[in-house]
């Protein structure tokens, strides 16, 4: 029996319709678990509710010694295949891509992941120490509840690991002349806020009767839509500005500047990294159009860099909106969370790159928004958690805009390449 190859199985991990909600992964993760299972993994299939299992797959070592953990989910967002040129489960395979919802996010790195694992399994290849764990989960688009938190939680014995690999990091950034391959780091916290105003309710047909606590938002919507906070540099991102070269002195304003003279449509995707940033996305009034409301709020998601917390976040509200004329409400907070660059999985992946891409720099990034890495960084404090799939052939001006959009597809070139990565990962790691 031959190991599976990677471009059949994202095919049909694609013709899976996971879509998240309801997500409905059980299928794709019995599929997974009889790969996985024929190739010599030990699978169990856990789940909080039944048509919602996660895989998790075990190769034990010889010894005692670290335990590596391939991360991915299998659950995805939606799609509209009217706007699709092919059928988003087809999993076609059409110039050279493979298309379909998950193909980059992230079925493509699990097929990758499943392939790699499968083909060293099958080879008679075991850990000389620890073990190799695949884990497959549920349930990431919409948090985790059923998915990386719940298995955290409820099995922390059997999901936990020393280094983690997963979704979030090795796509290549082109810089003037430069490659530089992100390395995923961290994630920012999320301190998301509501902004309350208080009036009095009156008749809407009479304006100046009652007090619209509506309109007192308007000058905080205002001074949000004006600037964002000053930044505030953190580990990561300075390494990563210093890596760059755009870090002279210290001054992060400068920084930007010079990234803006380079590559200006970076500054968008890499300006987040450097501070709190604040976006208003919602706002409510009254109930009925002809009541002048007395009460009005203001939805904001608020995004904190790894190692910073609500202190930060509080002096960012206060410097773009003021301190008064509100009543501030938190509504969630989680604090971000990041591994370092220098750990022996982070200096595995810096020397994997120089060479086979050797035009590239690895370089750490932290992601503005969400993966189960930060989950499992949480769970387990002593875990190297890192967001990788390297690609060579695509850039992320090629791939970024498909992730979450239509026609997503990736380049079976870079799915091969990842896949090869992870097995020289695996051989690496656990010797
Ligand atoms: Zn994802």
């Amino acid at each position: 029996m031959s190991a599976p190859e990677p471009v059949e199985l994202l095919q049909r991990l694609i013709a899976f319709n996971t879509v998240n909600p309801p997500g409905n992964e059980r299928a794709a993760q019995e599929f997974l678990a009889g790969v996985l299972g024929a190739a010599g993994f030990r699978c169990e299939l856990l789940g909080r509710t039944p048509e919602r299992p996660n895989l998790v797959a075990r190769l034990d070592g010889e010894r005692d010694g670290p335990v590596l953990c391939l991360l991915s989910h299998v659950d995805t967002v939606l799609a509209d295949p009217a706007e699709w040129t092919h059928d988003p489960w087809s999993g076609e395979l059409d110039g050279g891509f493979v298309w379909g919802r998950g193909a980059l996010d992230m079925k493509g790195q699990t097929a990758a992941e499943v392939a790699a694992a499968c083909a060293l399994a099958q080879s008679g290849w075991r850990p000389a120490h620890g073990a190799l764990l695949v884990v497959v989960v549920a349930d990431e688009e919409t948090g985790g509840g059923e998915g990386a938190v719940w298995l955290t939680e409820t099995h922390p014995a059997k999901v936990r690991c020393d280094f983690l690999v997963n979704e979030g990091g090795g796509g290549i950034l082109e810089y003037g002349d430069r490659r530089l391959s992100c390395l995923g780091c961290g994630e920012k916290g999320i301190f998301r806020f509501a902004l309350n105003t208080t009036g009095v309710a009156a008749h809407a047909s009479m304006p100046r009767v009652g007090e619209n606590a509506l309109v007192k938002l308007a000058p905080l919507l205002e001074r949000l839509a004006g600037r964002q906070p000053s930044y505030s540099l953190t580990e990561h991102p300075r390494a990563f500005l210093e890596a760059i070269g755009a870090l002279d002195g210290g001054d992060v304003a400068a920084a930007v500047e010079r990234i803006r003279a380079v590559e200006p449509g970076l500054v968008g995707i890499l300006e987040p990294m450097f501070g709190v940033s604040l976006a208003p996305t919602r706002a409510f009034g009254s109930d009925k159009i002809n009541v002048i409301p007395s009460r009005a709020r203001l939805v904001v998601d608020c995004r904190v860099p790894p190692g910073l917390g609500e202190a930060e976040a509080l002096a960012a509200i206060h410097e773009i909106v003021g301190e008064d004329g509100y009543e501030l409400e938190w509504t969630e907070q989680v604090v971000g969370n990041g591994s370092p660059f220098d750990s022996p999985l982070a200096l595995f992946i810096r020397g994997w790159v120089a060479e086979h891409d050797p035009q590239a720099s690895v370089v750490p990034v932290i992601l503005p928004g969400f993966t189960d890495s930060r989950t499992f960084r949480a769970a387990f404090p002593e875990c190297a958690a890192y967001g990788f799939m390297p690609h060579r052939h695509s850039t992320r001006a090629d791939t970024d805009h498909l992730i979450h959009g239509a026609d997503e597809r990736i380049d079976v070139r870079d799915l091969e390449y990842a896949a090869t990565f992870f097995t020289d990962l695996a051989r690496g790691m656990l010797v």
